[in-house]
């Protein structure tokens, strides 16, 4: 395919004047030629917008069958791009080909996936409540609820998953398959990319004669199209992946709008994990490797990464820290995502390290000549440190980590009350730690959206029991998750109907069951067999 830097609007390639920009090879610290990318401003959004609010009742109120298949157009249409995609990622990113081969897999099945869920129809909460006329001392109404899509959505795409968290990520593949249409604002760090995907979305719209505002990819420089973007009335909601910074400045405006909209952002965590005495004085060795593994995958970009590990102090830990420096210490430097993404890792690891009785007790290989590649690093301290130091808990994006020494259990309670929200907690635990486990735990649901044993937290499994959320900062929501088939919900809300005549319900709540949904009747569940 022979790409421009033009935006897609709708149906309607559309070159933006707002300035030009190319996309950038980390790898050699150097500009990509071509195409160049012309930026959009405000005119562009409305443009986007209106059609996407023109198209919204007719594609919120297409058939479900042709919603998944639409979902799985795009699937199709994604792996049509065959290795054109791989390798313009790769030259945009750093990223090794396999890890975004996987990356597209993942974003193929999510779109299957989602497409599933919209088939079963669960995700419309049905519910019906029938009407009782001879209930004392006064009737009931009939009552059924079913849920229906927020409006349009605009999407800011992560930098550290070109495919599977941008264009056609999870943000995207939920709002779709919730009926919304979708905006997508594309990440600076991989305009090709983004480029390349949203083709392969505007194709299923055509070709499914879908309304043309259904999906639009924007490009914008600095911060003035994405802030145009959630400012404009026709947003209802907005997903976003990225910085605590740029999250926090979304939500806030979005909240002084005439008309406040909720933002779906997923900013940072650290993802504490805690070896507890069992299963370091029998695995102190191989959990050091595994964490090392874990940490230094994909260069440490990712928001799962483990940035803390915490433990009651003795010489099982100090088996576990040389375990992991040893490990840590033949982990080649790898590029990371953009020269900003490096350059915030570089200085976190200053930050960390500058910190009174924070020591640093290993290094990855240094990354001689080459640019923008992160060297990983293990740094130690105590608990006290911690506790009196908020630096120590903000987010070294790369492969950096903390080992915090407790005196005792007791002061390791007190860090884990003290930590802020999480994406994820992990317990290594073996069968004599349960105990203790036990004692953790209710602070820990009180902390992270994920709590998992014996494994890292890097690997978002997609799926129906997946959250991928957690207490702010690590998301702004915690009552959402934005992996998994439930993120469809952020972009949904209820809708009760009182004494409707049958014929103005809509199907799901129509008394034949035509789309042939699970429902709850009468307080009881029934399946639509
Ligand atoms: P970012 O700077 O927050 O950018 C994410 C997206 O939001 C980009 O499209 C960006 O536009 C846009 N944006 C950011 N602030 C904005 C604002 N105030 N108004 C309008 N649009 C705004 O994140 P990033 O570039 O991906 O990475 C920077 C840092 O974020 C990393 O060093 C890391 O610390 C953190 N990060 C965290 C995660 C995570 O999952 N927790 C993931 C990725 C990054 P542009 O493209 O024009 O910049």
């Amino acid at each position: 395919m022979t790409m421009n830097g033009d935006m897609l609007i709708g149906f309607s390639s559309v070159r933006g004047t707002e300035g030009e920009q190319r996309a950038f090879n980390p790898a050699s610290n150097s500009e990509i030629a071509d195409p160049v990318f012309g930026m959009g401003g405000s005119a562009e959004v409305e443009r986007a917008a209106s059609l996407a609010a023109a198209a919204f009742d007719s594609w919120r109120n297409a058939p479900l069958a042709q919603r998944a298949v639409f979902l799985e157009a795009i699937a199709e249409n994604i792996l049509a791009l065959g290795d054109e995609l791989i390798e313009r990622a790769q030259a945009e990113t750093g990223l090794p080909a396999q890890r975004l081969q996987g990356e597209r897999a993942r974003t193929v099945g999510q779109l299957r996936l989602f497409g599933k869920v919209v088939r079963d129809g669960h995700f419309l909460a049905a519910t019906i409540d029938h009407a009782q006329p001879a209930r004392e001392p006064l009737p009931r109404a009939d009552l059924r609820v079913a849920k229906v899509p927020l409006g349009p959505v605009a999407v800011f795409g992560a930098s550290n998953f070109p495919l599977a968290f941008s264009v056609a990520g999870g943000d995207t593949a939920s709002a779709l398959a919730a009926g919304a249409p979708v905006i997508v604002k594309a990440h600076s760090a991989h305009l090709g990319t983004s480029k390349l995907v949203g083709s392969a979305i505007q194709k299923a719209v055509k070709d499914q004669g879908l309304p043309e505002g259904t999906f639009s990819l924007l490009f914008g420089a600095g911060r003035k199209l994405g802030e145009a973007l959630v400012s404009h009335p026709a947003i209802k909601a907005v997903g976003f992946t990225g910085s605590r910074q740029g999250g926090l400045a979304l939500m806030r405006l979005a909240n002084t709008r005439p008309e406040p909209i909720p933002v779906y952002a997923e900013m940072s965590s650290i993802n504490p994990v805690f070896l507890f005495p069992h299963a370091l004085a029998n695995r102190a060795e191989a959990i050091g490797k595994a964490f090392a593994d874990s940490l230094t995958m994909g260069a440490g970009q990712f928001c799962t990464n483990p940035g803390l590990v915490l433990a009651v102090d003795g010489p099982d830990l100090d088996r576990f820290v040389e375990a992991a420096g040893a490990a840590l210490a033949s982990k080649p430097a790898q590029t990371m995502l953009t020269p900003g993404i490096f350059d915030a890792y570089c200085s976190g690891k200053q930050s960390t390290g500058a910190v009174a009785g924070v020591t640093k007790v290993a290094e990855g290989e240094p990354a001689g000549e080459r640019p923008n590649a992160a060297q990983a690093a293990l740094y130690v301290t105590d608990a006290a440190r911690l506790l009196a130091s908020p630096e120590l808990e903000a987010e070294m994006f790369g492969p950096a980590s903390v080992v915090i020494r407790a005196r005792d259990f007791g002061e390791l309670l007190e860090v884990v009350e003290h930590l802020e929200g999480q994406l994820t907690v992990t317990l290594q635990i073996d069968a004599a730690d349960v105990a203790d486990a036990k004692r953790l735990l209710p602070t820990l649901e009180r902390k992270a959206g994920r709590i998992l044993a014996n494994g890292f937290p890097t690997g978002v499994e997609v799926c129906h029991a997946m959250v991928h959320g957690g207490p702010y900062p690590s998301t702004s929501n915690a009552m959402f998750t934005s992996v998994g088939a439930t993120a469809i919900d952020r972009f949904l809300r209820p809708v009760c109907y009182q004494d409707l005549p049958d014929n103005l319900l809509p199907d799901a709540l129509r008394a034949a069951n035509p789309l042939a949904v699970w429902r709850l009747v009468d307080g009881a569940p029934v399946s639509p067999v």
